[in-house]
C-alpha cells in the first residue's frame, strides 16, 4: 500500500467533483514513465475555510486489467531489478527485521559470494558491527535527521572483515519499510591513505620514523618521563664521511649505505629505542626512560660503536664513523625542537674535535653553529687574503740523525684567533670543497720551496705533501701534479703524496690510475696514519706505495703497551716484506726514538727532532744540520 498526495487543480479543471471519500479507479503514471492501474481510495484535503488544497489517496490492489497491469509491473521491477544488479557499487535491501531482500552481483562479489546470496544481515555485517547495522536499519532516526552516511565493517565469507561506507535510504513499500543500503569499499581509499601516512611518518629510503613521527615519539617520552622523573636523550648523529661515499661511488651506492646503517642502528638499539632518519646522512636516536643523565653517554657509545665495524659493501669494506650530539630532557630543553637544536651544536662540537665521538648538548643552542659559520666565512676569506702558510717537519733517519725528507704541514694565522690548528680547518675545507685550491696552492708552494732550497745549495731531500681524498677526485689531478713539477721546475723523485685511510676505503679505478701514471714518472706515495683503519691492508697492492707512516697513536704507547708495540714490529715486517720505507710518526722521547730504532723504522718524524716550522726556520735547521737531534 503506497500513500499519494495529489494536486487537486487539473482534475477540478477537467471537470470533476470529489465526494468525501471516494474510490477511483485509474491510471497512473510512475515518475519512471511505467504505467500502471490501481484502485485508490482518495480524500479531500480541505483548509479551515473548507477550500479544497489536495487529493490524498492509498493506492489499493490493482484493478480493472489485472494481467496488463501486473506484467507492466513485474517489467518495471525487472528494469529496476537489473539497474540494481549491474550498479558498480554494492547494493543490498533490508527489510525492518534484517532479512536481505536483494543483494546485488557487485556487494555479492566483495563480501565473497558466487552464486549463493547471504539471506541476513548478520551473515554480511562484521560481528562487532551487527549491533551498528541492525540498529540503524530498526531505528531509522538518520532518515529524520537526514543523514545517512555511516563507516561500518562488512564480513567477507571468508571471516574477514571489510571497511566500508553505506548510505542508507528507507524505502516505503506496502508490506513495511525496506532500506536500501549502497555500500562503497574504503579498503582502496584506506589503503591510499595509509600509504600517504605512511610516506609522512616513514622514511622512504630507509623504513626509519621520519623526523614528524620522532617528534611526536619524543614528545610522548617526555610526558611519561615527568611521571617517572627519568631523562630523556635525543642523540643526532652525523656520518663524517659520507658525503665522500656519494662522491665517489655514486648516490644509488650512498643510498645502500644509508640502509646499512640504518638497518645497523636498529640492530644496536632496539625498542624502547627509536632510531629516525633526520635526512641526508643524519640520524636521530631517541633513549627514552634514562634513570640518570649519565646513561645517555651509554647509549651514544653504543650508537658509535654499532658503525664502528666496516660495512661490507660492493666487495669492498667501507668504515663510516660518525660525531654524534646528545641533548636531555630536563637538563637541556623540554621539547623536541629544542632537544635536537642542542644535539645539532653538540654534533658541531664533536666534529671540531676530529669526528668519530660524541658531545653532550650544552643546553646554548646553536652557539657553536654560528661559530663554525664565522669559521667558514673567515676560511673563505683567508684563500683570497693569502693567510695561509707552509710548515715543514723534518724526517729524520734514525740511526743516522741525517735529514732525508720533510712534511709540508697547513697552517692558518687568522687574525683574531692566532695560528688556528689544521685539525679546525681541515675539515671545514673539505666539506666546502676548498680544500682543491687550496690543497693545490700547497702543493705548488712546498715544491717551488723545495726547489728553491736546492738551487741555494742544499741537499735534495724528498718533499711530502698531504693529499686529502677529495683533492684526489679531481678529474685532471695528474695534469695539475705534472703541470706543478713543470712549473716548478722539481723532479718527480723528490716529491711524496700522502695519502689517508678515507682514500683507500673510497678510491675509485681512476683514482688507482692517476696515482700508477705519477708512479710512474717518479713520484712516490705513502700512507699516511698507517694502522687505524682496516682498508689499507686489503688494498696495498692496488696502489703503487712506497712509503707507510705508522700512526702517532702506536708510537706515543711504544713505551708502555706491548700491544702498541707489536702492532709497529708487525708494519715494520709488513712494510719490509712489500720493500716499504717505514716512518714513525709522532716521535716525541729519547725513549721513543730508542724503540723506534729497536724495531728498525727506517725514518722518524717528531717533536723529538722538531715540530713543524716555518721555512726560514726550516732553512737555519738545514743550514746547521745537526740540530735535529733537540726538540725544538
Ligand atoms: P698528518 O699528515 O698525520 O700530520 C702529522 C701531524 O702530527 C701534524 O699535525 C704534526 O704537527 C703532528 N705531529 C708531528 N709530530 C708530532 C709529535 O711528536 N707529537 C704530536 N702530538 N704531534 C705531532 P698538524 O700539522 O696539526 O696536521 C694535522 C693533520 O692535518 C695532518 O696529519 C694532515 O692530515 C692534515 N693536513 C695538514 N696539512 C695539510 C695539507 O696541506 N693538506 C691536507 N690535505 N691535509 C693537511
Ligand atoms: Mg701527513
Ligand atoms: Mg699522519
Amino acid at each position: 500500500m503506497a500513500e499519494v498526495v495529489l494536486d487537486p487543480i487539473p482534475f477540478l479543471n477537467g471537470g470533476g467533483s470529489i465526494g468525501d471519500p471516494a474510490v477511483w479507479n485509474a491510471r497512473w503514471v510512475h515518475a519512471g514513465g511505467d504505467a500502471v492501474h490501481h484502485t485508490a481510495l482518495v480524500r479531500a484535503v480541505r483548509d479551515a475555510s473548507g477550500h479544497l488544497t489536495s487529493l490524498r489517496g492509498v493506492l489499493r490492489n490493482p484493478s480493472g486489467d489485472q494481467a496488463e497491469t501486473q506484467a507492466a509491473l513485474r517489467a518495471s521491477e525487472e528494469r529496476l531489478r537489473r539497474a540494481l544488479e549491474a550498479a558498480q557499487n554494492g547494493i543490498m535491501l533490508v527489510d525492518r527485521d534484517g532479512s536481505l531482500i536483494f543483494v546485488n552481483r557487485a556487494l555479492r562479489r566483495l563480501l565473497g559470494y558466487g552464486r549463493e546470496v547471504p539471506m541476513h544481515l548478520n551473515e554480511v555485517a562484521a560481528p562487532e558491527r551487527l549491533d551498528q547495522l541492525t540498529g540503524l536499519v530498526a531505528s531509522r532516526a538518520w532518515a529524520d535527521v537526514g543523514g545517512g552516511l555511516f563507516e561500518t565493517g562488512l564480513r567477507h565469507r571468508d571471516g574477514s572483515t571489510i571497511e566500508a561506507e553505506i548510505a542508507l535510504a528507507a524505502l516505503r513499500e506496502e508490506d513495511g519499510t525496506v532500506v536500501l543500503i549502497e555500500v562503497h569499499d574504503l579498503t582502496e581509499s584506506r589503503r591510499a591513505s595509509d600509504a600517504i601516512r605512511q610516506m609522512a611518518d616513514y622514511d622512504r629510503l630507509t623504513g626509519l620514523p621520519s623526523r614528524d613521527l620522532f617528534d611526536r615519539h619524543v614528545q610522548r617520552a617526555i610526558l611519561d618521563a615527568r611521571q617517572t622523573q627519568a631523562c630523556v636523550a635525543v642523540i643526532l648523529l652525523d656520518l663524517d664521511r659520507f658525503k665522500l661515499v656519494n662522491d665517489t661511488l655514486g648516490h644509488a651506492s650512498g643510498d645502500r649505505l644509508l640502509k646499512a646503517v640504518a638497518e645497523r642502528l636498529h640492530q644496536y638499539l632496539p625498542s624502547p629505542h627509536i632510531v629516525a632518519r633526520f635526512g641526508g646522512d643524519e640520524f636521530l636516536v631517541l633513549a627514552p626512560q634514562l634513570p640518570v643523565p649519565a646513561a645517555a653517554e651509554g647509549v651514544a657509545r653504543r650508537v658509535l660503536q654499532a658503525l664502528s665495524e666496516p660495512f661490507p659493501h660492493e666487495g669492498r669494506l667501507l668504515k663510516v664513523a660518525a660525531s654524534a650530539g646528545v641533548a636531555l630532557f630536563p637538563q637541556h630543553a623540554e621539547d623536541p625542537e629544542a632537544l635536537i637544536r642542542i644535539a645539532d651544536g653538540a654534533i658541531h662540537l664533536a666534529k671540531d674535535d676530529g669526528g668519530d665521538c660524541f658531545r653532550l648538548g650544552t643546553g646554548i643552542d646553536s652557539a657553536s653553529a654560528r661559530d663554525r659559520l664565522s669559521l667558514e666565512a673567515d676560511l673563505r676569506e683567508a684563500v683570497t687574503q693569502h693567510a695561509f702558510e707552509v710548515y715543514y717537519q723534518p724526517q729524520v733517519d734514525p740511526m743516522s740523525n741525517e735529514l732525508c725528507g720533510m712534511e709540508a704541514l697547513l697552517r692558518w694565522r687568522h687574525p683574531g684567533r692566532g695560528s688556528v690548528p689544521p685539525s679546525d680547518f681541515i675539515p671545514l675545507l673539505e666539506e666546502t670543497g676548498l680544500i682543491v685550491p687550496v690543497g693545490e696552492w700547497v702543493l705548488e708552494q712546498s715544491c717551488q720551496q723545495m726547489q728553491t732550497w736546492i738551487t741555494d745549495g742544499f741537499r735534495p731531500v724528498r718533499m711530502a705533501v698531504n693529499l686529502s681524498p677529495r683533492q684526489l677526485m679531481v678529474p685532471d689531478l695528474g695534469r695539475v701534479v705534472r703541470g706543478i713539477l713543470d712549473h716548478t721546475g722539481l723532479s718527480p723523485e723528490l716529491l711524496e703524496l700522502e695519502l689517508t685511510e678515507t682514500t683507500a676505503s673510497l678510491t675509485m679505478d681512476a683514482v688507482i690510475e692517476v696515482l700508477h701514471e705519477l708512479h710512474a714518472i717518479g713520484i712516490t706515495t705513502a700512507i699516511d696514519d698507517f694502522g687505524i683503519g682496516h682498508s689499507w691492508l686489503s688494498r696495498l697492492r692496488q696502489f703503487p706505495v712506497q712509503t707507510l707512516k705508522v700512526d702517532r697513536s702506536f708510537i706515543s704507547g711504544i713505551d708502555q703497551s706491548p700491544g702498541d708495540r707489536a702492532i709497529v714490529e708487525a708494519v715494520v715486517a709488513l712494510g719490509h716484506v712489500l720493500g716499504l720505507t717505514v716512518v714513525a710518526e709522532g716521535v716525541e722521547t729519547e725513549r721513543h726514538i730508542d724503540l723506534v730504532r729497536e724495531l728498525g723504522c727506517d725514518l722518524a718524524q717528531g717533536y723529538y727532532y722538531s715540530p713543524a716550522v716555518s721555512a726560514l726556520a726550516m732553512a737555519d735547521m738545514m743550514r746547521l744540520g745537526t740540530t735535529y737531534s733537540q726538540a725544538a
